[in-house]
């Protein structure tokens, strides 16, 4: 557990800034944060793209594309790095539609996967999946999904390039419900596909959407139907229209009508079809995030759990990115406003070190203007800089001492071990990996009965940052190599004596201990973890832990 400073040396906050309560309740009512779950290339870009479009944040289709593809033109880690200020800009974008605040946060994808990916998810509210009609669930969308399930976190699903020769939609929904486990309740339902596409039929206000491809800019509107037994459909497209009417007796008999509290306890998805890169379908879903999604909910906070609206300021951090210059060794700390309302150079107190900070160099995201933000409120992220005393899972607040729980470290997918050119380096290599380890970039193991640390991570490319970061801010020259592990798990039990014979036996070779102590087993393979665990009932063996 981190180092909580006792009551007594907290200092009162400053009377000088409470917010009207109505002010606070108001902003955070209004306020809707969320994150996009895919799987590589099934849209995630391009829907972004169109939201942004909505909100005026940005005036042409293209902008966002042009970002990534910047971005992806390189393979290349100090390329990389270069191009961190978009990054940083692009990680959370905010903007405003129908009166209300969205908080768009970026779920890194491709080779960019990382841990950061998952535990964005702890900061949001609600999730929107997006999956490719003609692919279906794929391997990344249920690793996310699983993510979401761990804080039953509300998710929106758009089946998307219904332009395309797609899967059967009733396909679809059942490959959902079983693969992913979460109930479907179609809201939109599509007209033909591919070349055939004609539109989609509103379930629940009985209305038609016609179809017209390439529509680049939000302000052109569709065309809507009312009714799906007007005459003007039967006569525009017969065939499309008998087929609707029986598909649609068909999913109002085999699929669950829309309920929002189902939705809201994570236990069904609303369903929309569309097409993001002709803008089709992509208000639908935006609505549906405004009107069903749910604004900034209570968050546990260990001593207690605490509301959005208190007066307070709180929050926590989820993750931290290196800044565009790493020879500065600049970081940023995304903190998630938990509750109250932040100010620009207001002092907020970090629990963990007992001390204050004044927070006037922050950064906040508003997509559309160059404008800086005075003040956040709950659901809001901040960029706070960070010269290396935050970590993932570090509380804010102004004096309370809370500890925001849920913030976890998930099982690595791939390992390296790790040895340096230069042996004198030992003690800088060590100093660099457990203040890496530290800050979440990579998870650092060190074997019990000795050898060099395996570094374990769930992308590849946290290897190369960590590599790059080693050799700038340390001065390490580390060389990574393959290593027999294919998997890790915490290891925990009661039976003390349990784990220390755990430690001693012929399954101690693969024990190791990561950057915050915890006893980890390290399997070379899917076999060797079945058995170690069938061997050792008295011992549970976890998938994630909790920060701290
Ligand atoms: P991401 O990897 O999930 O961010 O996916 P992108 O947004 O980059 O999209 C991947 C590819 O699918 C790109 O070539 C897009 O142009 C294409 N794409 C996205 N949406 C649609 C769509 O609605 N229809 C079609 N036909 N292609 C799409």
């Amino acid at each position: 557990a981190p180092d909580l400073p006792t009551a007594d040396t907290v200092e009162v906050a400053s009377e000088s800034r409470k917010a009207p309560a109505e002010l606070i309740a108001r902003e955070v009512a209004r306020r809707r944060t969320f994150g996009i779950i895919s799987h590589p290339d099934a849209g995630k870009t391009t829907l972004t793209e169109k939201l942004l479009l909505f909100s005026g944040a940005i005036q042409l289709a293209g902008t966002v594309k042009a970002r990534k593809s910047g971005r992806h033109a390189t393979s290349d880690w100090m390329e990389i790095e270069k191009q961190r200020g978009i990054s940083v800009a692009s990680s959370v974008m905010q903007f405003e539609y129908r009166d209300h605040v969205v908080n768009l946060l970026d779920t890194p994808g491709h080779q960019d996967f990382s841990e950061d990916t998952y535990r964005v998810l702890t900061a949001v509210d609600s999730a929107l999946m997006v999956i490719d009609a003609a692919k279906g669930v794929e391997e990344q969308t249920i690793k996310l999904l699983n993510v979401c399930r761990m804080r039953d976190t509300p998710i929106l699903t758009f089946m998307n390039k219904l332009d395309r020769e797609c899967r059967d939609p009733l396909e679809l929904l059942d490959e959902v419900e079983s693969v992913l486990k979460i109930q479907c309740a179609p809201v939109t339902w599509p007209i033909g596909m591919g070349k055939n596409f004609r539109g989609v039929y509103h379930l629940l206000r009985d209305e038609i959407l016609l179809f017209k491809a390439g529509e680049e800019r939000a302000d052109q509107e569709f065309e809507v139907v009312k009714g799906i037994d007007n005459p003007r459909l039967a006569e525009m497209f017969p065939l499309e229209i008998e087929q609707l009417k029986m598909e649609v007796e068909l999913v109002h008999g085999a699929s669950h009508p829309f309920d929002l509290e189902e939705f809201l306890a994570g236990k069904q998805t609303p369903v929309f079809f569309g097409s993001a890169i002709n803008n089709f379908g992509v208000r639908e879903i935006l609505n549906a995030l405004l009107d069903w999604a749910p604004a900034p909910r209570e968050r546990d906070a260990t001593v207690r759990s605490v509301e959005p609206t208190e007066a307070p300021f709180s929050g926590f951090v989820f993750k931290i990115q290196a800044n565009m210059d790493p020879a500065h060794r600049d970081r940023i700390a995304f903190l998630r406003v938990c509750s109250g309302r932040f100010e620009r150079g207001m002092k907020i107190k970090h629990l963990r070190l007992n001390r204050e900070i004044k927070v006037s160099s922050v950064v906040t995201f508003m997509a559309s203007s160059r404008e800086q933000v005075e003040e956040a409120y709950a659901g809001d992220i901040i960029g706070l800089p960070n010269h290396g005393n935050m970590q993932i899972g570090d509380s804010f607040s102004e004096g309370e001492l809370l500890q925001f729980t849920g913030i976890p470290y998930f099982a690595p997918d791939f390992f390296r071990s790790v040895r340096i050119r230069n042996p004198l380096k030992i003690k800088q290599l060590h100093k660099g990996l457990q203040q890496l380890g530290e800050e979440g970039a990579v998870q650092v193991f060190k074997p019990v009965h000795g050898g060099d640390l395996v570094l374990g991570a769930v992308g590849v490319l946290q290897f190369e940052v960590v590599a790059s970061r080693l050799l700038n801010e340390y001065g390490v020259d580390a060389v990574f190599e393959g290593t027999s592990i294919s998997s890790a798990r915490w290891v925990t039990s009661d039976d003390k004596k349990a784990l220390a014979d755990f430690e001693k036996s012929s399954a101690g070779a693969n024990i190791a201990f990561d950057a915050a102590g915890n006893m980890a087993y390290l399997a070379t393979s899917g076999v060797n973890l079945k058995l170690t665990q069938e061997r050792w009932p008295q011992l549970t063996f976890h998938s994630t832990r909790e920060h701290a």
